[in-house]
């Protein structure tokens, strides 16, 4: 149930000291709903019509606040701009280099051992870049 998903997240702030507030439980409802790996910037689009007074800082103050408590998944598939993921379950991320639509294959990331020649590895961050299955379908720039 999603209210109750994003509830038990938000209360998971709050037990962590974070409030919850109308704005924040909004991007988070958000991120819920439109599972395309948005930009802040469409996040804040899509809500100040329903919310006047938010601001693009709250959406990015946010945004950077559930990333820090391991709420959502920050991507940095694009060097222009950041895109938030609600699903932060091991997936890796495939951008279509046609659409650009960033595409969800739920395949667990490659694995490191935890320390390699010395080195500690904390995370591994896995993009893949292709033609998505709806631009080759299309087929038209020929290589399909
Ligand atoms: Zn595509
Ligand atoms: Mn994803």
């Amino acid at each position: 149930m999603k209210e109750e998903e994003i509830k038990r997240r938000l209360e998971y702030l709050a037990q962590r000291g974070v409030r919850w507030t109308v704005q924040r439980y909004a991007i988070m409802e958000y991120l819920y709903d439109h599972r395309i790996h948005p930009t802040a910037e469409e996040i804040y689009e899509g809500l100040r019509k329903r919310l006047p007074a938010i601001s693009r800082a709250t959406v990015y103050n946010t945004l950077e606040l559930f990333k820090e408590h391991g709420l959502v998944k920050e991507l940095l598939v694009e060097k222009e701009r950041a895109r938030y993921d609600y699903d932060v379950s091991p997936h890796i991320h495939l951008k279509c280099l046609r659409c650009g639509r960033i595409y969800d294959l739920f395949v667990p990331p490659p694995s490191l051992p935890p320390e390699y020649e010395g080195h500690r590895v904390e995370e591994v961050i896995c993009y893949a870049m292709g033609v998505c299955k709806g631009c080759r379908e299309k087929g038209d720039a020929g290589t399909s």
